[in-house]
């Protein structure tokens, strides 16, 4: 019979959620055996990538805020905090946040094991007396020797008290978040809202080559606008509702579009195919000029005219060139003005086309960009089996569930690992209290 070795606490998963209620563990229960079994080489990997290594950790409005800074202050991670509320680690460094975690963790006497993945998680009692359940938790470790054909792995098992399940959702496979948690707690009763990757660039049949004018040529682009989403209403055919706006940076992209402003959109590019809903039932407008009214501006530049001044060039005062030149070749392709076109010859219905355009330029997704791209998951655990106030589980007592492999998502601005932070402390905070 395999010996199983005992320890108080098994979390799954060495990333933001599981190295804070590691710390976190260890630091208010020092008696407490805490044992981190990591899929990766090494704990954080996907922290490292977060805010383009520079780690946007929280924001003054998300929820919890207080705590997490002041556990932060405790581990001794020096912030900064810009004027619009994100809060960053001093250096903007963030490995720097992730190798302070993994030191503290050590330095509290965590065990953590890397390159071990876990496979199953069953809750069984020893003796059949309920008191004395336990949760056997089994994984594969890929050793350090290798053969000709690749690592060996070898199969192992810990017992445990509590077990938090801390092994994020599925955006970002290659930092190891492949979905894991799903299926282990599917095992032991909980039921997964289907996970969708969000956060995400978005690809557009405005950039296909069949598209008249291609706005490829807007690639590695930015501007500053204001973009919504609108959904087509079913029963009213040609009509659409606004559903989510923001101001913010558009990037475009070798296939559509990109920024935050995008990402956040695309949390509420939610469809329903068993109602016949798809992706084509949303367009998503930008108005390239918010601060003014392009067609008062156009109409005095028309009455104001230098001789000869182009369209073009007088919309070039207001967008980047070859925004401008999209602009105009769309409006030209429905029959609006042609781009050389003098500004003194633009009739009002010109301008009326070109204003529409501006302030609303109108792309329609094809695709929303998978989980190789996306930042975040929507979907996962149903929160209706988790409480909010412990993170602990509904259906299996002494489980915990913390960060992104919850249903919970948000959007960009440090509110994501906010909630990883917070959910980690939570359980952690929750699991000293019953055993004390
Ligand atoms: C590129 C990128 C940039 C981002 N930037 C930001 C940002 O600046 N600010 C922000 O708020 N949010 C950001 N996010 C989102 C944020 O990183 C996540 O929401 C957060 O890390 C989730 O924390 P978590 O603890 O739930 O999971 P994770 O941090 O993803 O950690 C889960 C860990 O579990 C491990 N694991 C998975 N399965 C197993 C298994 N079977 N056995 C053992 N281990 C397993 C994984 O290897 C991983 O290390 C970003 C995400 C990405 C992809």
């Amino acid at each position: 019979m395999k010996s199983i070795q005992y320890t108080d606490v098994v979390i799954v998963g060495g990333g933001a959620s599981g190295l804070a209620a590691a710390v976190e563990l260890r630091m208010s229960s020092p008696e407490f055996s805490v044992t981190v079994i990591e899929k990766m080489s090494e704990t954080g990997r996907k922290l490292r990538a977060t805010g383009s290594g520079r780690c946007n950790i929280t924001n003054t409005s998300a929820n919890g805020y207080i705590e997490i800074m002041k556990f932060f202050t405790r581990i001794g991670l020096v912030t900064r905090t810009y004027d619009n509320g994100l809060v960053y680690p001093y250096s903007e460094s963030a490995s720097d946040a992730a190798d302070l975690l993994a030191a503290r963790a050590g330095e509290l006497g965590v065990r953590v094991i890397t390159d071990a993945e876990v496979t199953a998680i069953r809750k069984s009692s020893a003796g059949n007396k309920p008191a004395n359940m336990r949760f056997e938790i089994d994984y594969t470790v890929k050793e350090k020797a290798e053969t000709r054909s690749g690592k060996i792995s070898a199969e192992k098992s810990l017992s445990s008290e509590y077990v938090i399940l801390a092994c994020g959702g599925k955006a970002g496979p290659m930092f190891g978040t492949t979905g894991d948690g799903y299926r282990i707690a599917r095992e032991l009763g909980h039921t997964v809202v289907t996970p969708v990757p969000v956060l995400t660039p978005i690809e557009c049949s405005e950039w296909g080559p069949s598209h008249r004018p291609c706005a490829v040529n807007l690639a590695g682009t930015r501007t500053r606008c204001v973009v919504t989403l609108c959904k087509s209403d079913s029963d009213e055919p040609g009509s659409y509702t606004e559903i989510f706006t923001e101001a913010g940076e558009l990037q475009f992209t070798r296939f559509g579009i990109s920024g935050i402003c995008v990402f956040n959109m695309t949390r509420h590019m939610r469809y329903d195919r068993s109602r016949g809903e798809s992706l084509s039932d949303f367009i998503v407008k930008a108005d390239l000029y918010p601060d003014g009214d392009v067609e008062d501006y156009l109409r005095d530049r028309r009455d104001n005219a230098f001789p000869g001044e182009l369209t073009a060039d007088v919309l070039r005062t207001l967008l980047k060139e070859n925004i401008a030149a999209y602009v105009l070749d769309s409006v030209s392709a429905v029959n609006g003005p042609a781009p050389e076109k003098r500004v003194r010859d633009l009739t009002d219905g010109d301008i009326a086309t070109i204003g529409d355009a501006v302030h609303g330029l109108t792309f329609h997704p094809e695709r929303i960009r998978g989980w190789k791209d996306a930042q975040a998951t929507s979907g996962g655990i149903s929160m209706e089996e988790i409480d909010p106030e412990t993170c602990e589980s509904l259906i299996v007592s002494g489980l915990y569930i913390t960060g992104e492999l919850a249903d919970r998502d948000f959007p960009c601005g440090g509110f994501n690992l906010s909630n990883a932070w917070l959910t980690g402390i939570t359980a952690a905070r929750a699991i000293t209290h019953k055993k004390g």
